[in-house]
């Protein structure tokens, strides 16, 4: 998977800095992680496949995660986008969206499934052949949900030059099961790690934007292969994130330690913060690897 981020900034705007969008790829498919004001600009300028992007997920309905939604699939319709859309957030967002078209009068050239989110209970709320999306109840002031994007493990992988050439067809699948074989009309037994590897094993990615510090989330998130993970404010700053329920960079990295991920990146940035030594230097004393999330940096995972 490859984590690609289009917006650092937070709440207020910022000349240097765009609110919340990310995109996770898995294999050919992209899924776009909240949709801050302008996403569709910095969709375009990273060069990132419109017609890839199947599912869209929202964390909560501040401005600054979804106000570049409407514009995107305005968009899309104008390109007469056939692909249809899983569109994955809280209740009030399908709402919003229906009201906006209606009053533009815009029919939309493809097919929105909207899934809706529970901000108190994680659950699976999507599952595909390739990845699975899981929720992540967080604390903030609004209903707000992170999400746990599990890329599947493959099957074994037949190692084509050990199969024998009069191989029956019909075990391939079981080969890839991990069954031993025997054939009973040759008499033979093929065992299975001679034939096989292992598989590709699962890949987790999580996000969390907007949260206070929350520790009910680790047993979600634990041994994530990356964790996105908020950090609106420095230590210094403690009593801001706790009364408009954010987090430090401190905070955001206590999670990831505690929660035995491979790899943090911080991001969500307060606009008071120009320099950001700071919260890395905050971060890394706690949890050494850490990212700071900067626009058009993709994270290969
Ligand atoms: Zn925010
Ligand atoms: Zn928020």
């Amino acid at each position: 998977m490859e984590f690609t981020i289009l917006g650092t900034g937070s709440a207020t705007l910022q000349l240097t800095r765009f609110p919340s969008a990310f995109v996770l790829s898995v294999d050919n498919e992209c899924i776009l992680i909240d949709c801050g004001e302008g996403t569709q600009h910095q969709i375009l300028k990273y060069k990132i496949k419109h017609t890839r992007i199947r599912t869209i997920l929202i964390s909560h309905l501040h401005g600054d995660h979804y106000f570049g939604l409407i514009g995107l699939i305005s968009s899309w319709s104008l390109n007469k986008r056939t692909e249809p859309l899983t569109l994955i957030g809280p209740p009030g967002l399908l709402e919003i969206i229906s009201i906006q078209l209606k009053y533009s009068g815009t029919i939309l050239s493809f097919k929105v499934d909207f899934i809706e989110t529970k901000s108190t209970v994680s659950e699976v709320v999507y599952e595909n052949d390739l990845f699975s999306v899981t929720t992540i109840p967080l604390i903030h002031r609004v209903p707000c949900n992170g999400y746990l994007v599990t890329r599947k493990g493959s099957e074994r992988k037949i190692i084509k030059e050990r199969i024998p050439e009069d191989f029956p067809l019909p075990y391939f699948k079981k080969l890839k099961d991990g069954e031993d074989i025997f054939d009973e009309l040759s008499g033979k037994t093929y065992k299975n790690s001679e034939l096989t590897t292992e598989g590709d094993p699962e890949v987790k990615v999580a996000y969390c934007s907007d949260t206070a510090y929350f520790e009910e989330i680790i047993p979600i998130i634990e041994g994530a292969d990356l964790l996105y993970h908020e950090a609106t404010f420095t230590h210094e700053l403690i009593e801001r994130a706790k009364s408009t329920f954010h987090s430090t960079a401190g905070e955001a990295a206590q999670i990831a330690k505690k929660a035995q991920v491979k790899q943090l990146v911080i991001g969500h940035y307060s606009s008071r913060y120009k320099e950001l030594d700071g919260h890395l230097s905050e971060a890394k004393g706690i949890f050494e690897a850490t990212l700071l999330a900067e626009e058009g940096l993709t994270v290969k995972v």
